[in-house]
Order: C-alpha cells, then structure tokens, then sequence
C-alpha cells in the first residue's frame, strides 16, 4: 500500500528486502549507507524484523533527519516535551489530529481518553492531544473501570487491537470516537471468509456518537497519505539545507 500510494504521489520508493539470515551488523551497515546517500530523503525499517535482530538498535540506527516513521529517540522525545520539536510526527497519530482538525473537533478543554500505549500509537497520540490542550487519559490493560472512563469523554480514541471491544453504552452521548484498530474476524458472507474490524462496536458506538470513523476507510489511509507528506517535509528540509550551502 506504501509503495503504491508512492508511485501515485510520483515519490520515488524503494523496498529493500534482506535474506532473513542478515545480521545486525550487515542490517545497521545497509541503513548506514542510505542514512548517508543524498538522494534518499526517508528511511522506515518495516517491523516485525526477524527475532534474532534487536530491533531498538535496527530502528536507531535510522537517521533523525529520515526517520520518516518518527519512531527515533529525537523525534518521540522531542513530541514528549513540552514546546519540542520534532523533526517527524509518527503517522498514525498525526493522521488522527488531522482527521479530528478537518473535522473541525474542538480540543481545547476536552477530556480524550486514549485506550492502548503504544509507542506507535496511544503514547505519541496522548502526547499530540495534551499539546492540543486536551485533558487526557492514557488508558491500557490494567486500567480498572475502562468503561467508566471512556463515559467521562469528549474524544474516545481505541488502539487496542481487539475487535468490536468498545461498546456504544460506554460512551458519553456526542462523543467524537476514532477507531484506530484493525482486527480481523470470520465473516463467512466474504470470499475470503474474513472481514476486518477495529476496536469499537461500529453497530452500537454510531448511534451514540456525534462522529465516528470507520474500519476500513477512517485511520488507515490518514497513515499512508501521513507518511507521504513526512517525506515531502523531509525532501524540502534536505533541499532547503543543499541551497543554503
Ligand atoms: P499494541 O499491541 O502495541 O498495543 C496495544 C495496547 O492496547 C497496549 O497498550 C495494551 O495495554 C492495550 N490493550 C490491549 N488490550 C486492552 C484492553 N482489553 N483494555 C485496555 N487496553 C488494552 O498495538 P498497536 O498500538 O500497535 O495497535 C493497536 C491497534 O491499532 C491494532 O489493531 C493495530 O492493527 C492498529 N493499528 C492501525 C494502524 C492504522 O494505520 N490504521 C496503525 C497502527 C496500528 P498494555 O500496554 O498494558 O499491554
């Protein structure tokens, strides 16, 4: 889906697929080397990587200035401070502001409750929505009373990866409800047998709900197109940086 929306966004993309074997030495060495190519404006390492990698170190080893998915230590430290400044805004997350902004969501003084913690999903979220001057709640597993708090929100964002979990009677009327799950489950009508959900009970939260994203269709294109546009910040950056020399 990456490299496709890529093509259609005359972004020139590369996927380079490593034998499984590779080693973390030979891995960090290839990421080196685009880190250092001045045609390449963004680099993701596309996880899960095999179990005898360590991941922390493969995805450190990315550029700060490339690191297009924002995962990096600079980027999610930099978006945890207060006023920071990060070069990159991981792009689920982001895709959820934008969502919210154009749909002219008001923030400000609003309880969101973020259920799941994600590095990649729920933490930055909680971060972008606190900067948003939204209260919010970090929710997760061991969290007592899930229902009774997502009752108390303004904006309910679900990033749990379990299927149809949240349910309209947990919500507060007029809440504004982003299903960032994507779950799979049998739906023997399909050819395939299999049909995909997110996190909220689609059926019951939309009668509650003021606004409601929908899986498929809601988050998951906002993190492609989101991901394109951090290459184009990053493209811009690197050029504007080349001019100035
Ligand atoms: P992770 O598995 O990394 O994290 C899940 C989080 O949910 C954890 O914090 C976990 O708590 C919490 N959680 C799990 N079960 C419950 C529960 N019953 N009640 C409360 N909290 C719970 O998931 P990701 O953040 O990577 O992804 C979440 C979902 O979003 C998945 O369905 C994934 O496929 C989807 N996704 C969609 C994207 C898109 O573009 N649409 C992009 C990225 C993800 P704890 O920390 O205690 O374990």
């Amino acid at each position: 889906m990456k490299l496709k929306a890529a093509e259609e966004a005359e972004i020139a993309c590369e996927i380079r697929k490593f034998p499984v074997e590779i080693t973390q030495g030979e891995l960090i060495r290839e990421i080196r080397d685009l880190n250092e190519s001045p045609s390449v404006h963004g680099i993701l390492v596309q996880l899960p990587i095999p179990g005898h990698l360590d991941e922390p170190t493969v995805t450190a080893a990315v550029a700060a200035d490339k690191d297009v998915d924002g995962f990096g230590a600079l980027n999610i430290g930099e978006l945890a401070k207060r006023g920071g400044n990060p070069l990159f805004v991981p792009c689920t997350p982001k895709g959820v502001m934008v969502l919210l902004k154009e749909s002219k969501v008001e923030l400000s003084g609003k309880h969101a409750v973020v259920i799941g913690r994600s590095d990649i999903v729920g933490s930055p979220l909680s971060y972008l929505l606190r900067n948003a001057d939204a209260t919010v709640t970090l929710c997760h597993s061991k969290t007592v009373n899930l229902p009774e708090i997502v009752k108390n929100a303004d904006v309910v964002v679900a990033a749990i990866g379990q299927s149809q979990f949240i349910k309209g009677e947990w919500l507060k009327p007029g809440a504004v409800v982003i299903d960032v799950g994507t779950n799979y489950i049998s739906d023997a009508s399909k050819k395939s047998g299999q049909k995909l959900v997110g996190d909220v009970d689609f059926e019951s939260a939309s009668q509650v709900a003021s606004k409601i994203t929908p899986v498929p269709g809601g988050v998951g294109p906002m993190t492609v197109a989101m991901l394109l546009e951090n290459v184009l910040i990053s493209a811009k950056r690197i050029q504007e940086k080349l001019s100035q020399r």
